[in-house]
């Protein structure tokens, strides 16, 4: 068994779970991102682990033109639970009608010897950790096989992830299922575990305490800040704005995120999930909904099934219909991959010399900390972008592009 992908390998971990002879485990590979380590010696060479893997098939599209697709503005009725969210708290609404149905919730929660991982919960006081972005690959060893185990037995599950994890379990479980919900995100693409894996022992060992939690999209200064919030034991909490923290600036920049993501193959409304969750940037206020500064999610529904799973969680959202033009015009991940920052590459080889993180960062980002003004700054412009009307923008984009071009 040379090589089981034959595009990037996404560090999906489903060959994991078809190999027969427990011949593979998840490592991490040089840049710290979680990568198949086949055993030679068990290998029996029965191909399965390339069959089925996702970056050898075509993407398994949602939609098998049952439906067109829709799209909404959306954010969730319970306020505290729209803070609690990265966006509009949609994936909670629809986790809270799966789990009220005796359903499972297969999603990403933080964890302190991963970076993240996916789990499940089948109690509505289980979801809490569920919720929210966590900016870093997570580890998903193992839950394809503990999907297709609660789908047999009957029960609903609703599988929330990123496009090629939702890839990946649709090419395991090979058939399709009623009781099965897939939900993606739009991507924008995951750092390397083993970097954040780094930057939280270096804060643990600055700060005397263990890490309990990291929030990645606080909202106490506005939804558009990214509010860096870290938890630790001993009860104190540090706060940052994401360009003041070194992680996320990395992150935002692109530093630290895999290659696989800056080759990804989901970044079009071809979409694997039944319902696609994101950031709704270019949501326009309207006379009936003027506040928006807790967050809009974008829903997109992809096929029937992401239709059921809509109306099941309607009474709890708040749903305004969109055209496609609204909705999807302001997203880069829907477009085409992210560039990696020039730097990259010299990121790696000092991460890989064993220079402390946040030394490295303060080679490439040194003046990193001017956040606030900088924040002010973009949701100012971001404010005052939504309220130009769509026309008037596309009128000018068009008008600039031709005065570039002559
Ligand atoms: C790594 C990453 C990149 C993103 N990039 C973009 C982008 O470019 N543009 C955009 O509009 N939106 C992006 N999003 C999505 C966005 O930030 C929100 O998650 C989404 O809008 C849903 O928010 P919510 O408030 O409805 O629910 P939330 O409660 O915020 O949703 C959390 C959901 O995201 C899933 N999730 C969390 N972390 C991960 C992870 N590491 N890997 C896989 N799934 C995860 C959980 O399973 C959960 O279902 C990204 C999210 C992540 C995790
Ligand atoms: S199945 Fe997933 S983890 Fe395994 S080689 Fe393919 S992409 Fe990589
Ligand atoms: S070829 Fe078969 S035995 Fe060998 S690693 Fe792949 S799945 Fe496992
Ligand atoms: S950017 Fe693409 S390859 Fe990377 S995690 Fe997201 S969907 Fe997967």
């Amino acid at each position: 068994m040379e090589k089981i992908c034959r595009h990037y390998c996404t560090g999906c971990a489903l060959c994991v779970s078809v190999c027969p002879c427990n011949a593979i485990s998840m490592v991490s590979d040089a840049e710290g991102f979680w990568k198949p380590q086949v055993d030679a010696s068990c290998c029996i060479d029965c191909g399965l682990c390339q069959k089925y893997c996702p970056g050898n098939t075509d993407v398994p599209i949602a939609a098998a033109a049952d439906c067109g697709q829709k799209f909404f503005a959306a954010w969730n009725k319970n306020r505290k639970i729209r803070d609690a969210s990265s966006s509009g708290g949609v994936f909670s609404a629809l986790a809270e009608a799966v789990l009220k149905s005796h359903g499972a919730v297969f999603g990403v929660r933080f964890d302190r010897e991963y970076g993240a991982k996916f789990d499940f919960c089948e109690n509505l006081e289980d979801l809490p950790p569920f919720r929210g972005s966590k900016y870093v690959q997570c580890y998903a060893g193992g839950v394809y096989p503990e999907v297709k185990k609660i789908l047999d037995s009957g029960r609903k599950v609703l599988f929330s992830g990123s496009p090629c994890q939702v890839a990946a379990l649709r090419s395991y479980l090979k058939k399709d299922f009623d009781n099965l919900f897939c939900v993606d995100i739009i991507c924008h693409g995951v750092p390397s575990p083993q970097v954040f894996l780094r930057y939280l022992r270096e804060q643990e060992k600055s700060s005397g305490s263990k890490i309990t939690d990291m929030k990645f999209r606080d909202k106490s200064t506005g939804w558009d800040c990214f509010g860096t919030e870290i938890s630790y034991a001993d009860g104190r909490k540090n706060w940052s704005f994401a360009q003041q923290n070194p992680y996320m600036a990395g992150f935002l920049h692109d530093i630290f995120i895999g290659m696989h993501c800056h080759n990804c193959r989901y970044t079009s409304l071809r979409r694997t999930g039944d319902l696609t969750i994101a950031d709704f940037w270019g949501y326009i206020p309207t006379l009936r909904h003027p506040f928006y500064w807790h967050g809009v999610s974008q829903v997109i529904v992809n096929s029937l099934r992401g239709t059921e799973l809509l109306s099941m969680a309607e009474r709890d959202l708040c749903l305004i219909s969109k055209k496609k033009s609204e909705a999807s015009q302001t997203e880069h991940s829907l477009a085409r991959p992210f560039a990696p920052d020039p730097h990259r590459q010299e990121f790696f080889a000092d991460f890989n010399a064993g220079i402390p993180f946040m030394d490295i960062m303060q080679k490439y980002f040194p003046t990193a900390s001017d956040a606030g003004r900088f924040c002010l700054y973009r949701r100012v412009v971001r404010r005052a972008k939504n309220l130009v009307p769509a026309n008037l923008k596309a009128a000018a984009k068009k008008f600039l592009g031709k005065h570039r071009r002559g």
